[in-house]
């Protein structure tokens, strides 16, 4: 067993700044180490533009082994399978096993998948990103009709993304489109979806997936080969199994220090973590970063820890697929390539600011 006197698991947004301030500024002491999944951290943010040709792969990714060389952290590479809140030890899928005296998640959460019994239908999760864009290639590479299941930003953002590359796609959203944003917000991207021919069907959550079949309640919705996810958060089955106390959707219940309710030692940060007033959002993570990086500096020097505090609104911009966006304040909206190229700017910006040699 490998012992650490920090563990960070994940190469989640929180974790990608926490190790960029430590690279500026001293970092805390003892061995550090990173575990991430792969070599390189996808930026979500891109992805949409990624799929409509506006960017190659290496410009939406962020190479982890400078930044944790500039960080003076060690880089592991490897899954995690279990976690074991009460012993501070994970178990990684190649058998390996690792502890140490404070562990901080940053694991994001996997996308909800409706049960299905037959093979007619290929299905196709939006994250691990890593995964997705090898199937999509393929997929890419045969075009045929397709539907995809969330109505959220990631499911609008994907659509428009896609519309041109794909016959006929159909867009599934449990309750309305864009649910919590402005109904300025809505409007446009439903006047856009139906401008690119895609066809939305809101308040039809999907319950199984039957064969061929999208079935929503009882009734048949949608036939079709190809399924793409893009709904919504769910917990990681591991984390829900670690011990560590959870809310109703197995999310990891943190304080306003960042740390466990049940277990101090551990933080929890980003879509993993569950915090009255903390949304499901990159935005949210990255903001994270700052109070994270100084509470694990302070825990291991052993002084006080600060609250993190959620902002009550965040900015949102939509990409388009046309090198547009769609911009969301408040109850305020708009739209056109001018948004496009601000999203841009900022994208290209969280990239370069990670991208450190060591
Ligand atoms: C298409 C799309 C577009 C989006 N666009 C935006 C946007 O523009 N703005 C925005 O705010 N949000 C956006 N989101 C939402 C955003 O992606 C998530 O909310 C955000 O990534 C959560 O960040 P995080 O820091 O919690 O973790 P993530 O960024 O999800 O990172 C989690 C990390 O943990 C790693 N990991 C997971 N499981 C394991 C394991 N078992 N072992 C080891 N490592 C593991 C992963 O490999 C990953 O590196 C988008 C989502 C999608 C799908």
């Amino acid at each position: 067993m490998n012992h650490y006197d920090l563990l960070l698991i994940g190469a989640g947004h929180a974790h990608l700044g926490v190790l960029r301030r430590w690279a500026r500024l001293e970092r805390p002491p003892g061995r550090i180490a990173l575990l991430s999944a792969g070599h390189e951290a996808w930026y979500s943010g891109m992805l949409p533009g990624l799929l409509a040709g506006r960017y190659a792969a290496a410009d939406c990714q962020i190479e982890l082994a400078p930044l944790c060389r500039a960080a003076k952290v060690e880089l592991i590479v490897g899954q995690v399978e279990a976690l074991s809140a009460a012993q501070q030890q994970v178990q990684l899928s190649d058998g390996r096993g690792l502890n140490a005296d404070w562990l901080a998640l940053n694991v994001g959460a996997q996308v909800f998948r409706p049960p299905q019994a037959g093979a007619g239908m290929q299905v196709l999760a939006v994250k691990p990103f890593a995964d997705f864009l090898a199937g999509w290639q393929r997929w890419q590479a045969d075009p045929q009709p397709m539907a995809i299941l969330g109505g959220g930003a990631a499911g609008v953002e994907l659509a428009l993304a896609l519309a041109d590359q794909v016959p006929q796609l159909a867009l599934f959203c449990r309750g309305p489109l864009l649910a919590g944003h402005s109904a300025g917000l809505r409007m446009r991207a439903l006047g856009l979806l139906r401008q690119r021919g895609v066809r939305v069907r809101e308040d039809c959550p999907i319950s199984r997936i039957d064969d061929d079949c999208l079935v929503s309640g009882e009734a048949p919705v949608w036939r079709g080969q190809r399924l793409l996810l893009a709904s919504g958060a769910q917990a990681l089955p591991w984390l829900a199994q670690s011990g560590l106390d959870s809310d109703a959707d197995g999310f990891v219940q943190i304080a306003a220090t960042l740390q466990s309710l049940s277990h101090p030692h551990i933080f929890a940060v980003g879509d993993c973590a569950s915090l009255p007033g903390a949304r499901k959002s990159g935005v949210y993570s990255v903001r994270q970063a700052p109070v994270l990086a100084a509470n694990l500096n302070a825990a291991l020097r052993g002084l006080p820890l600060r609250d993190y505090r959620a902002q009550r609104q965040s900015l949102a911009l939509l990409a388009t697929g046309d090198g547009g966006a769609l911009l969301s304040w408040r109850d305020c909206s708009a739209g056109g390539q001018l948004f496009g190229r601000w999203k841009d700017y900022l994208d290209r910006g969280f990239i370069q600011r990670h991208r450190l040699s060591g």
